[in-house]
């Protein structure tokens, strides 16, 4: 058992107030206790970030991305050790832990472009010896709060470029998984990213409605379920701050009749149950054009599904690890109950799954829907578990309606062989991030991430050039520089 810390001021620091157990998924074992942040600790994070951001957001942008630079080195040197933290604390298997890992990196690898990215742009003699030119300033304390399903991700896609462009951060990690962070701000201060630059403090709601309710904080991004989402969305504007708040999702797999079967049915099967499908671009509905196209989706999905190698996620064969919590498994598994009782057909039902190995852990085993309509609840809301729902629409326009009118528009994919179709589909569907002949389709880190409608609110997407416009503000100078005396002017000045 060991007790996880907040780190502040490049230290860790233990707290005597309140803690929540933290769970080893795959064994249900407790193996470690998270103190949550009471208003002394936020007062010390918050002090620590402020103390620290003169001298920082001072010094010169090449000097920043050389110590994130270095700091990415960190990472890459200790990806198995941060690995393992997260299939402890998560579940997910060791390989998709590192990929994760690698993912946040590739943004930490787009800080390093910083001196690029904060060059302003110059207008020579907007008029008459006057010049005009824009400037970007970081904007002070950032803070960035993120769910349980990518730890180490989430983390890297915001304070990695918050910092680079001179702000300074604080990290509100989830308490089902609360370790890789803390280790991770450890690497930075060894990168020689100053104390005071990278704090985290463990907790939960209490936390996080002090951090986004407090003066000294400019700006929030934060992932998590929509209802938080619009919680956080809501509160931290009504404070001043700029906020981005990533939420929920519900994603699409609309399969055309001249789909390759194999290579769909593949790329269905790793990002339905990858990660046991907490993932919020995880594949949870398939739309299958054609009746007889269902069947054989169907007919070729069951076995897999049935296939699947369940387990511990330190364990070589693993495909699909446990849910994160008991309390969460008991929800996956409300929601296929109440599937059943919603009149969904449950072709392969993972209720009764369990590990002879690890009779504790918090497991299920896959499940496939069919019929599933649309009014179903079901299908309206997230699950966040290892089921897919397979819906049936007679043509392409159907589907689109279908996904378009669905409230979630995180992120979507269509198997097809026709580039007509891939193309209008791209062009019409009301999602954030598109998929053709890609199930998970993720921004790679110079593009950037986010969903539509209720699964993001804000403006401004996460990582990529987007998120150096988010953690800076725009200044715009105009200078008068001549050798003739200026005289009164009381019309508005023109060019
Ligand atoms: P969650 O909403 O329960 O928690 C997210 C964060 O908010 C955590 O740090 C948590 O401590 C805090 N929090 C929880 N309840 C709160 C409350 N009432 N008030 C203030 N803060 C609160 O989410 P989770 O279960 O950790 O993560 C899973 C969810 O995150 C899923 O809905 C998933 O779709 C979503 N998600 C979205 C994206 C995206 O980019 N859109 C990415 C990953 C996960």
């Amino acid at each position: 058992m060991y007790q996880i810390a907040h780190f502040i001021d490049g230290k860790r620091i233990l707290s005597n107030t309140k803690t929540l157990e933290v769970y080893n998924p795959a064994t249900g074992e407790i193996i470690a206790h998270v103190p949550m942040a009471d208003e002394e600790m936020i007062e010390k994070a918050v002090a620590s970030a402020i103390a620290a951001f003169p001298k920082w957001s001072a010094i010169t942008a090449l000097k920043r991305s050389r110590m994130i630079s270095h700091f990415k080195e960190l990472l890459e040197k200790h990806i198995n050790e941060l690995a393992q933290l997260i299939t402890q604390e998560h579940g997910k298997t060791l390989a998709d832990a590192k990929g994760s890992i690698q993912r946040g990196i590739d943004v930490v690898e787009f800080s390093c472009g910083i001196p690029n990215y904060l060059k302003g742009s110059h207008s020579e003699n907007v008029s008459t010896n006057i010049d005009m030119y824009s400037i970007r300033q970081p904007l002070g304390v950032c803070l960035g709060i993120t769910p349980f399903n990518f730890p180490a991700m989430i983390s890297l896609w915001m304070f990695p470029l918050a910092i680079a462009c001179g702000n300074t951060f604080i990290l509100k990690p989830s308490e089902k998984d609360p370790s890789v962070v803390v280790r991770i701000a450890e690497l930075a201060i060894e990168a020689g990213i100053p104390p005071g630059v990278i704090n985290v403090v463990q907790g939960d709601k209490v936390a996080v409605d002090l951090l986004i309710s407090h003066p000294d904080i400019q700006a929030v991004s934060s992932v998590g379920s929509t209802p938080v989402a619009q919680h956080i969305y809501k509160t931290s504007a009504t404070y001043g701050k700029r906020v981005q708040a990533f939420g929920g999702a519900k994603n699409h797999c609309v399969v055309m009749p001249d789909a390759d079967l194999e290579t769909t049915i593949n790329a269905i099967m790793g990002a339905a149950f990858g990660s046991a499908g907490e993932r919020c671009m995880a594949i949870s509905v398939i739309v299958a054009v054609g009746d007889s196209l269902a069947d054989t989706l169907i007919e070729k999905l069951i076995p897999r599904i049935h296939a699947l190698k369940i387990g511990k996620g330190d364990e070589p064969d693993t495909e699909m690890g446990p849910l994160i919590t008991q309390m969460h498994l008991e929800k996956v598994k409300y929601y296929v109950d109440l599937g059943l009782q919603e009149g969904a057909k449950l072709i392969v039902d993972g209720r009764d799954y369990q590990s002879k190995a690890h009779p504790n852990g918090f497991y299920m085993g896959g499940c496939l829907f069919d019929q599933v309509k649309l009014h179903m609840r079901i299908y309206q809301e997230e699950i966040f578990g290892p089921v897919l729902l397979v819906i049936r629409v007679a043509d392409f326009d159907d589907a689109i309606q279908l996904v378009n009118d669905h409230p979630y528009g995180n992120g979507t994919a269509i198997f097809t062989r026709d580039g007509y179709i891939a193309r209008t589909y791209a062009n019409k569907i009301q999602v954030g991030m598109v998929g053709i002949n890609v199930p998970i389709p993720v921004p790679a880190a110079y593009h950037s991430f986010g969903g539509w409608k209720r699964s993001m609110f804000g403006d401004i997407t996460m990582h990529g050039t987007e998120s150096i416009s988010f953690y800076t503000k725009l200044k715009t100078i105009t200078q008068h520089w001549s050798q003739t005396q200026a005289h009164s002017e009381f019309i508005m000045p023109t060019h």
